[in-house]
């Protein structure tokens, strides 16, 4: 893999594509306010969100690879293995659980939100795709609490799991496991929600190429079709359970818990220095998603796939991000030892610049996947595609500018802390009678 990095980026725009994008760019930002009006607007955006639209499936650009992974994932070696999953202290997490319960975000930080989303670029993919999202996100509602007609067929639980992931990959879901349902991670407006006591992840890759083109429009549709791919496959697999007569409840994609622990606690990957989810196959390319059953599904273990490893010696992230937002170290919080992101640093910039996610693009587990990672560290010591402009370059849509390696746009102040922007990231409960962003 090593040698078929080229030392430019194919990805990388021509001077007069990076124009045309800049011109988008200004024209997102121009309409931001009208686009994020009418998104809101009970008629106009209820009409935009039921419009018809092609399946994601039939737009190549758009489109998830809907493959299940299959190919082996190589052992770490020695020296870059820490821990299976995470490192978590129960007891830290459970007194943090009892003391300030977690919420959901679009309540916790309504506010914020209220006043930042007008200015955001990130509207004008959202209402470009507000029908292939939201018309999934519907369906799925609809058919949340429908009850299973038939008694549970017998059969062990180790073979019904191994139907269950057959079905997933059937369905052209990546990556599926399950793990114990967790009251933690449930944020509180949802509690009670859940039908049993499994949770079942799936996760669906997102569009290679789509994402390579990061920060841009279409990148930002890219991720958000794929939420609307995989909650269409989410209903299907909770049809699938509920005919061998479980309960199933697929959760929407803006979900109602916590899912990235889950996915951690399922051995589907290892969170990384961004705060993403690293899956060995596709790196954070991808999105995740749950459903609860009661069906008596064998659990999942954390897996240490040396990611932890790659992160401290990678550290492109860290460098990469285009306002420090990202810590080169870990730290415990609520009992759980991570990387914590500067998200007052983070959330307006993403919101400004087509979602950013120059974090996710820059990152070789996303790029190359771990097995070219792990193999290319093998072979030299050294971290795939470190310090190349194939891995670390990036068109930036605010300026119309290439940036290679050691080389980072400039941040204006205007633009990290916009005119009333008023973001406490430690707030653990939203304000009285404060409503959900969404409602
Ligand atoms: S999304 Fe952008 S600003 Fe936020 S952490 Fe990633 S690189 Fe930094
Ligand atoms: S870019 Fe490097 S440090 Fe950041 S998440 Fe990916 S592997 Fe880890």
């Amino acid at each position: 893999m090593a040698d078929k990095i080229t030392s430019a980026s194919p990805y990388r725009r021509s001077p007069r594509q990076r124009r045309l994008q800049r011109l988008g760019h200004r024209i997102a930002e121009r309409l931001a306010p009208q686009l994020f009006a009418i998104a809101m607007n009970p008629r106009w955006g209820g009409l935009l969100s039921r419009r018809p639209y092609l399946p994601t499936r039939a737009i190549r650009r758009l489109r998830s690879p809907a493959r299940a992974w299959t190919e082996p994932v190589p052992a770490p070696p020695e020296e870059l293995r820490t821990v299976p999953g995470i490192r978590l202290d129960p007891k830290a997490q459970q007194l943090a659980f009892e003391q300030a319960p977690l919420h959901d975000f679009f309540r916790l930080h309504a506010d914020t939100l209220r006043t930042l989303m007008p200015k955001a670029t990130i509207m004008a993919p959202h209402v470009t795709t507000l029908a292939r999202v939201e018309t999934p996100t519907e369906n799925l509602k609809e058919r949340q609490d429908i009850e299973p007609t038939r008694p549970p067929v017998l059969v062990a639980p180790t073979k019904l799991t191994a139907q269950l992931k057959k079905k997933a990959a059937e369905l052209g879901i990546s990556a599926c496991g399950v793990a114990v349902h967790d009251p933690k991670y449930t944020f509180a407006e949802y509690v009670g929600n859940a039908v049993g006591d499994r949770v079942v992840i799936c996760i669906q890759e997102q569009n290679f190429d789509a994402t390579q083109r990061i920060p841009s429009h279409r990148s930002e549709e890219a991720a958000l079709s794929t939420y609307g791919e995989l909650e269409d496959r989410l209903v299907s697999l909770a049809e699938w359970l509920r005919a061998q007569g479980y309960r199933a409840r697929p959760e929407t994609y803006l979900s109602e818990s916590m899912v990235i622990p889950y996915a951690v606690a399922a051995g589907l990957g290892q969170l990384g220095l961004n705060g993403q989810l690293l899956t060995p196959y596709a790196g954070s390319r991808c999105r995740i998603n749950i459903l609860t059953t009661d069906a008596p599904l064998d659990v999942d273990e954390p897996v240490d796939y040396g990611l932890e490893g790659v992160c401290d010696r990678c550290q492109i992230c860290v460098r990469r991000c285009p306002v420090g937002a990202i810590p080169n170290r870990r730290k415990e919080s609520r009992g759980v030892t991570k990387a914590k992101l500067n998200t007052k640093r983070c959330l307006p910039l993403m919101v400004q610049s087509s979602g950013c996610s120059i974090c996710m693009k820059t990152c070789p587990v996303q790029r190359y996947g771990l097995a070219d990672v792990l193999a290319e560290y093998e072979r030299s010591g050294r971290i795939l595609g470190k310090d190349t402009d194939d891995l670390e370059g990036f068109d930036w849509p605010m300026d119309g500018r290439h940036y290679g390696p050691g080389e980072k746009p400039h941040i204006p102040e205007s633009v990290t802390q916009p005119p009333s922007f008023a973001f406490d990231p430690d707030r653990t409960t939203p304000p009285e009678g404060q409503s959900s962003f969404l409602s």
